[in-house]
């Protein structure tokens, strides 16, 4: 028998109201994501990728369809999604500790025991003798870490990452997505990523979903299996499989160079 899937996200369409008329972001997208899966979405610009992160954050209502998480039909935010957007927006104003505790706090989840979690995860991830830095006074890379441990630190069982990288240069952007990765799968958490870094997107993922250009929906599904001794996304890329995936995806995007 199948796992019941941890999100499941049912012929969900949605169309925004907009001064210049309706537009139809996404049409009829349904997916299955198991527990612990890490997917990564790709497509075109504007095909509706935040779209649909938001509306699985219960941050958006749908036009139509339905996500449901471990089974619960999302109507509003819930403390088991955590999202880390494009930028890392950690507050300039508030030390790493701070930043790390804001998701707690505004959850009212401040309890010893989270604390000592939050603490844990800067041992964990090099950054606990920052704890009282400023952002400004962190790289690119540790701010995105920061980032994630703010999110880690409310216990999300899913994590949406939204181009979570794209900020960061093409180096620190390898190492961080490696470091998420291995981050991610220590604490199992189930993970959807949007990026449009294609290499990016097949390192990291155990599928990868392609969108078609708006409205978006599933173009295809790609399994991605990959043979390779160090199991981390950089060393993936390595991988015999890697570029057969990568040109036929590339290919199924359509991008013209
Ligand atoms: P992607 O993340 O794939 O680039 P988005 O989900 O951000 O795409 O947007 C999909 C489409 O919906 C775009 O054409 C965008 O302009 C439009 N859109 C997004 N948010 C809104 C909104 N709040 N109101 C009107 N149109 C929107
Ligand atoms: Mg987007």
């Amino acid at each position: 028998m199948k796992a019941q899937p941890i999100v499941a996200i049912k012929n969900i369409s949605m169309k925004y109201q907009s001064p210049e008329g309706e537009i139809a972001a996404l049409e009829n997208v349904s997916l299955d994501i198991a527990e612990g899966e890490f997917i990564s979405i790709v497509g075109p610009s504007g095909c509706g990728k935040s779209t649909l992160l938001n509306i699985i954050a219960g941050l958006i209502t749908p036009s139509a369809g339905e996500v449901k998480i471990k089974n619960q039909v999302v109507n509003g935010p819930t403390g088991m999604v955590g999202y880390m957007p494009q930028r890392d927006q950690l507050f300039e104003w508030r030390n790493i500790w701070k930043n790390v505790i804001l998701g707690l706090e505004i959850q009212k989840k401040l309890t010893e025991e989270n604390l000592q979690f939050a603490e844990q995860l800067l041992k964990n991830y090099g950054l606990v003798e920052f704890k009282h830095k400023f952002p400004s006074q962190l790289s690119g890379g540790m701010r995105q870490r920061v980032a994630l441990i703010r999110t880690l630190a409310t216990k999300p069982d899913i994590l949406l990452l939204d181009e979570a990288f794209s900020a960061l240069d093409y180096q620190t952007r390898l190492v961080v997505s490696d470091e998420v990765k291995q981050i991610l799968v220590k604490e199992h958490k189930t993970a959807i990523l949007v990026t449009h870094d294609l290499a990016e997107a097949i390192s990291m993922a155990d599928r990868v979903v392609v969108f078609t250009s708006r409205p978006g929906t599933v173009k295809n599904i790609y399994t991605i299996k990959l043979t390779c001794a160090s199991k981390t996304p950089l060393g993936c890329r390595e991988a015999p499989e890697f570029r057969e995936y990568f040109n036929k995806i590339w290919k199924e995007l359509g991008v013209r160079v």
